[in-house]
């Protein structure tokens, strides 16, 4: 069994415990791997191993690996979890099944007019930059909700999660209870958030996906 497969069945027996710890429900939290900067020679075995839920940061690099991916494993739900540029939202809308960022009106209208014109609707989430900063994307915690009732009442778009990723210096506890308040707020199910250093914490404060992927694939 190689490096990958080994960890992969390691972080899924983590994140059981974690949710039993939690008071949760065995299966609560989907795992989605991420798999941005390696090949597909290095992510056929995770999805061999029983993995169908992957995470790509790039729409351009995610072209080159995943079309043949999911046409061998047709079960296959992609997400995006990096940047949407709007001259990438075609792309995008035709190749994964979650975006995670929508973060910005722009994007919110490209992906309206692309989900219209392709007759395809990946699910989306709104990524909030939790912890205000300025290189980082996402929309900014006082603005949440009214960005997600927009997204729905304006562009039509059902809005199922919300997406934060945490200063990367700071407990990310804090972080993850604002996202949960803001996901009660705007009346939304699903919460992405933890990654490999702290999926277990975030799956205590309610996560229903982690992002998951130096713990499985290795250091990038
Ligand atoms: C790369 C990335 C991850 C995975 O990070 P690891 O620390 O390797 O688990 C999760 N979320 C986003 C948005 C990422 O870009």
């Amino acid at each position: 069994m190689g490096d990958a497969v080994q960890q992969f069945f390691a972080v899924k027996a983590k994140i059981a415990a974690a949710e039993r710890e939690a008071g949760r429900e065995t299966g609560a939290v989907t795992l989605v791997a991420v798999s941005k900067t390696f090949d597909a020679a290095d992510i056929a075995p995770v999805i061999e191993a029983g993995q169908r839920v992957f995470g790509e940061n790039r729409v351009q690099e995610a072209q080159g690996k995943w079309p043949a991916l999911k046409e061998a494993f047709p079960d296959i739900e992609l997400h995006l979890i990096g940047p949407l540029q709007s001259n990438k939202a075609r792309e995008a809308v035709a190749l994964f099944d979650v975006i995670e960022t929508v973060d910005r009106e722009k994007i919110a209208a490209e992906l309206a007019k692309e989900i219209a014109r392709q007759g395809r609707a990946p699910k989306l989430y709104v990524q909030v930059n939790t912890g205000s900063e300025p290189q980082k994307a996402g929309i900014e915690p006082r603005d949440a909700v009214a960005f997600v009732t927009r997204c729905r009442d304006v562009h039509g778009l059902a809005i199922e999660g919300l997406m934060c990723i945490p200063p990367a210096d700071e407990n990310p506890g804090p972080h993850f209870a604002l996202l949960e308040k803001l996901a009660r707020e705007a009346g939304v199910a699903n919460l992405s958030m933890g990654m490999s250093g702290d999926y277990e914490t975030a799956i205590a404060f309610g996560a229903t996906s982690v992002r998951v992927g130096s713990a499985i694939f290795g250091s990038r």
